[in-house]
């Protein structure tokens, strides 16, 4: 059963966590478009505010400033009914371990639970969802009697089972083996197969590797960005740019670029002093 997959669009979203005395502004200032059916692999350092964009996404976290829109949704406006209803009916989380399970219930169950809020004649059936992220010959087990790869694409089928348009996975592949690695991925790719969009939060570059896209996120803001295997750079609506993060080992903060355009080919060449030439366009 093929899904609508659902777009994702943020101009100048902004979120600040307020802590008791102080902020901390977690993304600032984040345009990013997201097309439906589209897999997007997050990529950056630890603190960069990948988390906090999912969340967001998710209808978890409100915007605090700038707009974010998830299919018909405006999250920016959205009243908690609204944000709720599109949780229950449209879009699945992957959190990050394995707490979209529920312990005691089979995998069978654990997917028929999520679909709880979905009108019957809308749900997929959960075997089918076991089948496509191949835990179908563990149905009746529950979380506790699968091995960790086994558990995550369970995660991944319950985050699909809402039918929706949109996954969200947060590290999906952490803590696992490469063989585990690789049956999630699988999944997620199935996943993206049945038309839904999905959007994966990673730290490895061999998993990021494998969705059509990545975009990096540094301190809060979207970077460079990746499509096979050529990378782009993204001007903020402030003129910052950020490199991609091998450009940055040979180029660290402070490092002065001349920029020079080619004038037959109007290529842009970045030179910093002392070092060799790039080209990042
Ligand atoms: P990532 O997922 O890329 O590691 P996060 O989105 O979790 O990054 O965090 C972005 C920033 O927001 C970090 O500075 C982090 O310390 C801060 N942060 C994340 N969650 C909270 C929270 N619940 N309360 C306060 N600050 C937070
Ligand atoms: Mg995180």
């Amino acid at each position: 059963m093929r899904v609508t997959g659902v777009p994702v669009t943020c101009r100048g979203l902004v979120f600040i966590y307020r802590l008791d005395g102080y902020d901390v502004v977690a993304l600032s200032r984040v345009d990013l478009d997201i097309a439906a059916g589209e897999a997007v692999a997050l990529v950056g350092p630890s603190g960069s505010g990948k988390s906090t964009l999912l969340s967001l996404m998710a209808g978890l976290l409100r915007p605090s400033a700038g707009s974010l829109r998830v299919g018909d949704h405006d999250l920016s406006r959205a009243g908690d009914a609204e944000l709720q209803r599109m949780r229950a009916t449209e879009l699945g989380v992957v959190l990050q371990g394995d707490r979209n399970l529920i312990p005691y219930l089979s995998a069978l169950d654990n997917v028929r639970f999520a679909q709880r809020g979905v009108p019957r004649a809308r749900r997929v059936p959960a075997m089918d969802l076991l089948e496509t992220v191949g835990m179908s010959g563990a149905a009746a087990r529950t979380p506790g009697e699968l091995t960790p790869g086994g558990r995550q694409r369970l995660s991944v089928a319950v985050g699909a089972a809402v039918g929706g348009g949109l996954l969200l996975a947060d590290e999906p592949t952490s803590q696992l083996d490469a063989e585990a690695r690789e049956s999630v991925v699988a999944a997620l790719s199935a996943v993206r197969d049945r038309g839904s969009t999905v959007v994966v939060v990673t730290h490895d570059p061999g998993v990021a590797a494998r969705f059509g896209r990545s975009v990096t996120i540094r301190d809060g803001r979207v970077g460079a960005e990746g499509r096979r295997g050529e990378d782009f750079l993204v001007v903020g609506t402030d003129g910052a740019v950020h490199l991609p993060a091998e450009l940055l080992t040979d180029m660290p903060p402070g490092t002065l670029l001349r920029v020079r355009r080619d004038s037959g080919s109007g290529e842009l060449r970045l030179s910093p002093a002392e070092t060799a030439e790039v080209r990042p366009t």
